[in-house]
């Protein structure tokens, strides 16, 4: 789960990592209000979404306009600035052309940047522990630099065991360039902010940039959290910080129902038990020369219930030509698969060709159940077969 940045920054204050001081503001006369409480003279008016590159992005109906973040001189501008933002859609490189409808903004005083740097911490599966990542090359994506300049980034692993070290810290704060105070200012943030990133149960946070300010402090400008989803249940209070308008509608459902879903662009909807043969699935329709327009995991305890819902968001996406169910019964067996696929495609009654491939538990009884259900459902035999099946059904609809 990902949330915004003036929730990443109120929940790190309390951890005791420097941020500015900032209010969020939905309209323009809350963004005056919330200049008005702060000291300025400069303020930063910043557009509110799940994705980066505001800075650099443009408005859908003023694209020679300014950015997403705008730095401004007095509390007219942040209220004008406020109005351009809000109710208007910010294309950046991350939100793809459709862009994404700004609906608050987070007012934030104005900072003396001296230096922009970058810091992230994520879990490294690689080594199993959280690694500790910063570079010089702040503002810019962290991804860009990798391929460019990996010398540029400076990597610490940290051991569970014995946690973040002052070592860890200085390592990175001499391979950074930091003197003097700045060591210490830059100590006290990364040992706060790993606090938060353990404690919350994070799987990525990016600080990116990492300012040094004219008086020597380190403070965090841009603040990007996503939490490990498997243990949001720890956090109820998080779960409020959710913002559904963020998600792919279809994803959404999903999550309320339990099913691992990932929206993509092809034109086979796909519906499978077990994350490893999903992915299987997804490329063998792409070795089929056709593309899968989702992933859905419907878990090993696939039941008529969820097999229908699981239909329900398939099929609520314009773009799928055909489904293809590809059921391995274990747990979940055979004929309760294949009665839920007949149950769901009554219910729904399926406007798209349906391939079928069982496999597993009482599949015979499952391939009978298909076979009488009087509906046009095409059973497969093995994964490639239906994997040809679900392609040419497609050709031959179109
Ligand atoms: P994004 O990464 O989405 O573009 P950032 O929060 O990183 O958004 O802001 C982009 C740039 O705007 C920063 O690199 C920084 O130069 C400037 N900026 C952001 N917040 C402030 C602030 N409070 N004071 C001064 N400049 C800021
Ligand atoms: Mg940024």
């Amino acid at each position: 789960m990902n949330i915004h940045e003036y929730q990443a920054k109120e929940l790190l204050r309390r951890y005791g990592v420097a941020v500015l001081d900032g209010h969020v503001a939905w309209t323009p006369e809350e963004a005056e209000a919330a200049a008005k409480k702060l000291p300025g003279p400069v303020y930063v008016v910043k557009s509110q979404i799940h994705a980066g590159g505001r800075g650099a992005g443009r408005f859908a109906d003023d694209p020679n306009g300014k950015g997403g973040v705008r730095v401004v001189k007095s509390v007219e501008d942040v209220k004008a600035a406020a109005t351009a933002m809000i109710g208007h859609t910010l294309v950046t490189k991350q939100t793809g052309a459709q862009g994404k409808v700004v609906s608050r903004v987070y007012v934030e005083d104005g900072c003396d940047i001296k230096r922009e740097l970058y810091l992230g911490l994520l879990v490294d599966r690689a080594t199993s522990r959280i690694t500790v990542m910063a570079s010089t090359e702040g503002g810019m994506e962290i991804e860009e630099v990798a391929e460019h300049q990996p010398e540029k980034i400076l990597k610490v692993a940290v051991d569970p065991a014995s946690g973040l070290s002052g070592f860890h810290c200085r390592k990175l704060a001499f391979g950074l360039g930091l003197t003097g105070k700045q060591v210490g200012s830059f100590t006290k943030f990364v040992t706060a902010l790993y606090g938060a990133f353990l404690e919350l149960d994070c799987a990525i946070v990016e600080i990116n940039p990492l300012v040094v300010t004219g008086a020597g402090e380190i403070v965090a400008l841009d603040a990007k959290i996503s939490f490990d989803d498997n243990a949001l249940f720890r956090h109820k209070d998080l779960e409020a910080l959710r913002d559904d308008s963020e998600m792919d509608p279809k994803e959404l459902e999903a999550v309320k129902n339990d099913l691992n879903y990932v929206a993509l662009d092809g034109e086979i909807g796909c519906m499978v038990n077990g994350a490893g043969l999903a992915m299987a699935t997804m490329d063998i329709i792409k070795l089929y020369g056709s593309s899968p327009a989702n992933f859905l995991d419907v878990g090993g305890t696939a039941t008529a219930d969820r097999v229908t819902e699981a239909f329900r968001i398939i099929t609520s996406d314009a773009n799928v030509k055909a489904i293809l169910v590809n059921i391995f019964g274990g747990i979940a067996k055979c004929d309760m698969i294949a009665t839920g696929v007949v149950q769901a495609a009554k219910n729904l009654t399926l406007k798209v060709p349906l391939v079928v491939r069982l496999e597993g538990t009482n599949v015979a009884l499952g391939k009978q159940i298909l076979a009488e259900s009087g509906l046009a459902i095409i059973p497969a035999d093995n994964l490639a077969d239906a994997a040809e099946k679900v392609v040419n059904a497609v050709k031959k609809a179109a």
